[in-house]
């Protein structure tokens, strides 16, 4: 029989039309939880989501499709949404280039949907879940929230940023709610790669490379950092996120949660 220790809270994934974030608003949604999703992408991509999650929870599934570049959109979504129990930041962009070549414009967009977006929507509900006394937060940060690689410089700041911001909220929830409410936490989880569109066109850079080969493109960038040379699957990713929404994780606050295959414990 399902689990369906979510039944009766609320939750919000952002960045939810596709990859992580899909898999993570499945996995609240058969836990029982209502589930909301914000994500980009045509109506076709929406609706293929909301129809996911809808099978994976039985309930109808609300969509926005606020542009996290944009503080007052997100404030926009939350008010709308309700009251929140479960909030998942997950929306996020990658552009790789050289510090010298990168482009202020993706500083910038980077900034703002991986870092600043956080900020933002962690802003409207923390202090519901303090007053609720239950409430949990996950931010889906990276590797590159606790070690750094080449050319991904507003990346590697965004999700470092994000690491010390989720301490900061932890600590100031520390204290809310009690075992038996099960508390408000804000953790971060952090993946090495992770089968998405997110990383293709860096697999499509390391194909390139081997002649055009795919399956020798992703054992190349694997090889470089993650030593179980297997990358993740999103519902792998969504399984950890689950957990740390139980009741019994409420002393599990304020950490960066790696699932990378052993990349940063070298
Ligand atoms: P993805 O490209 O499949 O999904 C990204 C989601 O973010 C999409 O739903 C997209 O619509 C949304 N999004 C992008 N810009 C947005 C905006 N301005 N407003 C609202 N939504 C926006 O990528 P993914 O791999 O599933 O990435 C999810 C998270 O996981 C990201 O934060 C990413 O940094 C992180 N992550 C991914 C990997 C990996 O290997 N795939 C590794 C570590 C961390």
């Amino acid at each position: 029989m399902l689990d369906r220790f979510l039944d009766g809270r609320r939750a919000l994934v952002t960045g939810a039309t596709s990859g992580i974030g899909l898999a993570v608003a499945e996995a609240l949604a058969a836990a029982g939880a209502e589930v909301q999703i914000n994500g980009l992408g045509d109506a076709g991509q929406v609706e293929a989501a909301r129809a996911a999650v809808r099978a994976a929870g039985g309930r109808e599934v609300r969509h926005h499709g606020a542009d996290l570049r944009d503080a007052a959109a997100i404030r926009a979504m939350l008010d709308a949404a309700g009251p929140i129990d479960v909030l998942v930041n997950n929306a996020g962009v990658q552009f790789t280039a050289s510090l010298g070549d990168m482009p202020d414009e993706r500083w910038d967009q980077i900034i703002a949907i991986n870092l600043s977006a956080c900020f933002h929507a962690m802003k409207a509900v923390l202090p519901g879940m303090q007053a609720r006394g239950f409430g949990r937060v996950v931010n889906i940060a990276s590797v590159h929230g606790v070690v750094a690689s080449v050319a991904k410089a507003p990346y590697v700041a965004a999700k470092h940023g994000l690491v010390g911001l989720s301490k900061v909220a932890a600590l100031e929830c520390a204290a809310a709610g009690s075992r038996e409410s099960g508390g408000v936490t804000v953790n971060c989880v952090c993946p090495g790669w992770v089968e998405t569109a997110l990383i293709e066109p860096q697999i499509a850079a390391r194909a390139a490379q081997a002649g055009g080969d795919r399956d020798a493109g992703i054992r190349a960038l694997l090889a470089e950092k993650q030593p179980s040379g297997r990358m993740a699957l999103p519902s792998e990713i969504a399984a950890l996120v689950l957990f740390l929404c139980r009741r019994e994780a409420h002393n599990l606050n304020g950490a960066a949660l790696p699932v990378d295959g052993g990349w940063t414990a070298q």
